[in-house]
């Protein structure tokens, strides 16, 4: 679970976050002005992990920058520093490969003296919350922006999201999105197999799609008890006996097999738009 932490933990957390990053780090925080532990921290990081910072750009009302005079010079002279300026920019939240942390806190010495609280997302534990961090940050921020940072390079050292699907006759999600049911039929177009086997009599009348995995005949009695654990025969797919159910209708093979192919439509449908 994502942990929720305050004042002096939230900043070491944000330092223990530096000082880790083993492959990229992103600061995004409107005001920078670092103090000496966080240039320690900094000082402490591999010459090849890739820095972005994240800061406000000043608008004409205010044209102080939002990063200080010093802490620019400090960060230039680290290798690998992007830095990205960004309009009304007012999140804060710092990420390297493993850890988010979403913080309400400044990376400015005068944040130290003051109530902050966040909340430290680790990817191995909410893999949910923490590519929705990473995809906001990528989609929703720094691809509006004109700036010169390399997304390709950045895109190739980040963890990729695991892909995850979840299917009954009703609803479809991808990792943890709910899809529109007929864009997800479309993509069985593009699968291989065509026919698909009903789970209980083994019947090759009906059209593969693990949603509906019975015949006519067979659904209508499976719909008298509507038991979902209810263990069925055969995959649906390749027609193996195997213990299956309407909600886990495939073999291990076929489904690992599907997943692929859903995986590869899925991907193809995103770059769509
Ligand atoms: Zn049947
Ligand atoms: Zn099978």
């Amino acid at each position: 679970m994502a942990e929720l932490i305050t004042d002096r933990d939230l900043r070491h957390a944000i330092e223990s976050a530096i000082k880790h990053a083993e492959k990229f780090l992103f600061i995004v925080s409107p005001y920078i002005d670092l103090d000496e532990d966080v240039k320690k921290a900094f000082n402490h990081l591999k010459v090849d992990v890739i820095k972005i910072i994240v800061y406000r750009q000043s608008d004409k009302s205010n044209y102080k920058s939002g990063i200080s005079d010093g802490s620019r010079e400090f960060l230039k002279s680290l290798p690998n520093v992007e830095f990205v300026a960004v309009k009304n920019l007012h999140a804060k939240f710092y990420i390297n490969e493993d850890i988010g942390l979403i913080s309400s806190m400044n990376l400015t010495k005068s944040s130290n003296h003051n109530y902050e609280i966040g909340v430290d997302i680790e990817r191995e534990v909410d893999d949910d919350m923490y590519f929705e961090c990473l995809d906001y940050l990528f989609n929703d921020m720094l691809l509006s922006q004109d700036s010169n940072i390399d997304i390709e390079r950045i895109k190739n050292i980040m963890p990729k999201r695991p892909f995850i699907l979840k299917y009954n006759a009703r609803q479809v999600h991808i990792n943890g999105e709910e899809v529109n049911i007929n864009v997800f039929k479309s993509f069985h177009d593009h699968c291989n197999v065509k026919h698909g086997f009903c789970i209980r009599c083994v019947s090759t009348e009906i059209a593969f799609y693990p949603n509906q995995p019975f015949c006519s005949k067979c659904f209508s009695e499976w719909n008298k008890f509507k038991n979902p654990e209810y263990d069925e025969k055969y995959c649906h797919r390749c027609g193996m006996e195997t213990n299956t159910t309407i909600n886990e209708p495939l073999c291990d093979n076929c489904d690992e097999v599907y997943e692929f192919e859903i995986e590869r439509e899925w991907k193809k449908f995103n770059s769509k738009d």
